[in-house]
């Protein structure tokens, strides 16, 4: 047999308080540490200085997360209206609210004024109207489409339009009286290439050329998220990220840097945040041993979909024996499964009612979890401070 493979989490160490304390009563709950929230978005700021941050309120929009970034002087990047809202009760200002979901309502649009954000991102002609209409006078920023490689989640065709579009947009947003602020884009989640941006930044300083021409002076680049946290596998670090954006603004724009945005979600809440689950069956299948968790695809682990992303696990009972496991979630859904590839390996002893220990699990987890499949309830979120249990 090959050795263990000795699974290692980069974030917060889960103490034994936490799987026999009360927070853990009830699981599945993940538990959000929020000086790691603060110590993740510090290390962002310093290293990416004179880059605005706009945490992506997707990745987790619990109140507590909201407020702690917001103390810290955060801006947030929201993709709808309730997000807009948690925001402003989080003691957001608008103005620190950019909406970059370029697919909304017009009433989406209409909340979003009502609320006082006036930053939307655009990446059509029909949406730009609709803006125009229902949010006059605020300022876009057109976000163009960009290869998806590298990303373990790329956003494909989706958001976009072709970068020698771009430019026809602006005009037309001009046109109807919204202020051109610049580009936007987004190279994918869990992006492992620092190099990823270059595509990017380079569209970007053609478009802010041919702008010019037509009198339009933009101002600022949306480099969106995409910045990778270390879950099983090393990525590169926060500085290589960082050099390589910056040397692609220099080569591509020269003395004339634009302002620079960045919406890192991901690398804000993942580390920490550690899910406690239990075990509710194991069972033997055509020789495989079956992990059954009372959490899977649908209460929080969404991202293990074509195991795009594989959580550090461990068994909080200890037992130096350990075995290959395929994990699956507790539903009557076949596609229900955590992990049939990457098998976590786990005690041989271990029974129904263990509890499991799933790390860096703090982004897109319970934001994605369904709020009654299977009569399962969402994903319970509890936050922790250095001051103690909340
Ligand atoms: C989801 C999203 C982000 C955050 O992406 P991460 O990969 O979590 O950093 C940033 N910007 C936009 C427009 C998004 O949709």
């Amino acid at each position: 047999m090959p050795p263990a493979p000795t699974p290692t989490s980069p974030g917060v160490e889960p103490g034994p308080s936490y799987v026999t304390g009360s927070l853990t009563d009830h699981t599945p709950v993940l538990i959000m540490h929020l000086a790691a929230i603060r110590d993740n978005y510090t290390a962002l700021q310093q290293t990416f200085g004179g880059v605005d941050l706009y945490y992506a309120v997707k990745a987790n929009g619990h109140a507590e997360v909201l407020r702690t970034l917001a103390a810290l002087g955060a801006c947030f990047d929201v993709a709808g209206a309730a997000e807009a809202r948690a925001c402003l009760d989080a003691g957001v200002s608008p103005a620190a609210v950019a909406w970059t979901n370029p697919i909304k309502k017009r009433t989406d649009i209409a909340a979003g004024y009502q609320m006082g954000v006036r930053l939307f991102v655009s990446d059509n002609a029909n949406d730009i109207e609709r803006i125009a209409l229902h949010a006059p006078g605020s300022a876009v920023l057109v976000r163009i489409t960009v290869p998806g490689h590298g990303a373990a989640a790329p956003f494909g065709d989706k958001f976009g339009c072709p970068p020698d579009q771009a430019v026809h947009l602006l005009r037309h947003a001009r046109r109807h009286g919204l202020v051109c602020l610049g580009v936007s884009w987004h190279v994918g989640s869990q992006q492992s290439e620092p190099g990823a941006w270059e595509t990017g930044i380079a569209s970007a300083a053609q478009i802010f050329a041919e702008a010019a021409r037509y009198g339009i002076d933009l101002s600022t680049v949306d480099l969106g998220g995409g910045l990778p946290v270390s879950y099983t596998a090393p990525v590169p670090s926060l500085e290589q990220y960082a050099d390589a954006i910056d040397r692609g603004l220099a080569r591509h724009f020269g003395a004339q840097r634009p302002r620079a945005i960045l919406e890192p979600g991901r690398a804000v809440v993942a580390t920490a945040g550690t899910i406690i689950a239990t075990v509710v069956q194991v069972a033997t299948r055509r020789g495989r041993r079956w992990v059954y968790l009372d959490i899977g695809r649908y209460g929080g682990l969404a991202e293990t979909e074509g195991e795009a992303i594989t959580y550090p696990i461990t068994a909080a009972r200890h037992d130096p024996g350990t075995g290959p496991v395929v994990l699956a979630g507790p539903t009557a859904d076949g596609d229900d499964v955590i992990y049939q590839q990457h098998q976590p390996w786990l005690p041989l002893s271990l029974v129904e009612g263990d509890r499991v220990v799933i790390g860096c699990a703090g982004a897109y987890t319970a934001s994605y979890s369904s709020v009654s499949f299977c009569g399962l309830s969402p994903l319970s979120v509890v936050t922790i401070d250095q001051a103690g249990d909340r």
